[in-house]
């Protein structure tokens, strides 16, 4: 039985963000142990990462409704089934 039947919608998009951007904008320091934080108020996400070498925050605010954090989360999905086909193939 796979892990991640229970998920919601925001803890694939967490776990998007922590895959996909962990680079400080501000030096460009890799935070490749670092995880975002992800906040809600009801219809709204607001994700967060502050970088352990500079301290910038990264913020990522994202719309339940809108149609590109749809995309996201589709996108992130399909990406993994993706990932799977393929180290079955090898
Ligand atoms: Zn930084």
């Amino acid at each position: 039985m796979r892990s991640n039947g229970g998920h919601s919608p925001f803890e694939r998009l967490k776990q998007y963000y922590n895959h996909e951007e962990r680079v400080c904008q501000e030096c460009g320091f890799e935070d490749r142990y670092g995880t975002w934080d992800a906040e809600t108020d009801g219809s709204d996400i607001a994700y967060t990462h502050t970088c352990p070498r500079c301290g910038a925050e990264q913020e990522h605010t994202l719309e339940l409704s809108n149609h590109d954090t749809r995309h996201v989360l589709n996108e992130s999905r399909e990406r993994r089934l993706h990932q799977r086909d393929q180290s079955l193939s090898v």
